[in-house]
């Protein structure tokens, strides 16, 4: 059985062609970047062409303002105690969406343990984020509101630009959390009025171990991981030059590549949420027009997210349920919650995530081996309740 790899949320794997570009510094001895003899120089300049093809991804103005990290959750992790503890004088308040990634959650839930007053804005049942509370939300005390530019689970693009003005306007520091978007959409970190970026290496085809933190020249950030220095004294620790090397390459593919990926894939997309809706008590999850191109996710009432799972697995095709990051909890997603969703709705949801491995021609089997999947679970869920 052919397998249909349909999670590329949760990893993407490592194309053919950053593994061959990466490889020699893994194999072949390369230095430390910091030593000053010619190995060390050599990963240096490694080093700094990744950095190059990493801030032309998001056109960042200079190439400085690329800091490597071991991925997005520390650069989430960077960014957000970073600039609340670097700029503690000004205030103790940030502000995040209710629908951000556990990365973004989680350090600014540590925050508030060190007296930080953290305020969530909703989003609407599209999940696009309420401007207006968002402007009610910020003070002259608020050090750093981070709102994602895509969500990984329901696939929704936020109205970043306008974002950013309201943000802007009352002199703050806007952090967007791009792990789902970058590769998939273009993004244009000074047309967008963006003052710190995180990115991802896996979630762009790159090797996992890598992930970057886009500061603005200005923004002032302090580490949170002190030792010797590297990244402008910003992300001490020996760099892993192999992923960041294939990261660079990731990220050079994906800005040649995007626009004609991206038209391929959402086809796909909109095949399969035209079909797969045709199922009886089906609704998509997310923006309607507003998504990733490369993102269909669902909800179908009367029946269970790990066994949809696990169903789509027995006839070959991987998806996911929500967030792979959270899927061993038990508890319904957070994001599908604060779109409006009662726990026992948020528990039907699957997520399809394409990606370079599928094809226009899958559709059919794909929504074949959906719609046994809910005839068998609507079954055995209405003998249940007999
Ligand atoms: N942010 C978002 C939106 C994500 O989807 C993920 C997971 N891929 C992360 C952050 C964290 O990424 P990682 O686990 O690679 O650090």
């Amino acid at each position: 059985m052919e397998r249909i790899f349909l999670d590329h949320a949760s990893v993407t794997p490592v194309d053919a062609r950053v593994l061959r570009f990466a490889e020699p510094y893994l194999a072949g001895g390369y230095g430390n970047p910091s030593s000053l003899h010619s190995v060390g120089l050599e990963a240096r300049r490694a080093i700094e062409d990744a950095r190059t093809k990493v801030a032309d991804l998001i056109n960042a103005e200079k190439e400085k303002t690329i800091l490597f990290t071991s991925g997005a959750t520390e650069a989430n992790n960077l960014a957000i105690k970073g600039a609340a503890l670097r700029n503690i004088g000004k205030g103790k308040r940030v502000v995040s969406s209710a629908i951000e990634h556990m990365s973004v959650l989680n350090p600014m839930k540590d925050l508030q343990k060190n007296e930080f007053e953290l305020t969530t804005v909703p989003v609407d049942s599209s999940g696009i984020v309420d401007l207006e509370k968002l402007e009610d939300s910020l003070t002259r005390e608020t050090t750093v509101t981070s709102i994602m530019y895509a969500n990984n689970e329901i696939g929704t693009i936020e109205p970043i630009r306008e974002i950013s003005e309201i943000v802007h306007e009352k002199g703050l520091y806007l952090h967007v959390d791009a792990t789902a978007a970058a590769g998939r959409i273009p993004i244009d970190v000074q047309a967008d009025g963006i003052d710190l970026l995180t990115l991802s290496s896996n979630d762009m085809y790159g090797p996992q171990g890598a992930g970057a933190l886009y500061v603005k020249i200005g923004v002032r950030i302090q580490p949170i991981l002190p030792g010797g220095g590297q990244e402008r004294g910003l992300r001490s620790g020996t760099e892993n030059i192999f992923a960041i090397a294939g990261m660079g390459e990731a990220a050079r593919i994906a800005r040649e590549e995007m626009g004609a990926e991206s038209a391929c894939l959402s086809e796909m997309r909109d095949n399969l949420i035209e079909e797969i809706l045709k199922i009886e008590e089906t609704y998509l999850t997310g923006h309607r027009t507003k998504r990733l191109p490369h993102h269909a996710s669902f909800r179908f009432s009367h029946i269970e997210g790990e066994s949809i799972l696990l169903l789509m697995d027995a006839q070959g095709i991987q998806v996911s349920t929500g967030s792979a990051c959270s899927s061993k909890t038990l508890e319904p997603s957070h994001v599908l919650l604060a779109i409006g969703l009662k726990h026992e709705e948020a528990h039907g949801s699957m997520v399809l995530t394409l990606g370079r491995s599928n094809t226009i021609e899958q559709v059919p089997r794909v929504v074949d081996a959906v719609d046994k999947m809910v005839d068998k679970l609507r079954k055995i869920s209405s003998l249940g309740k007999e």
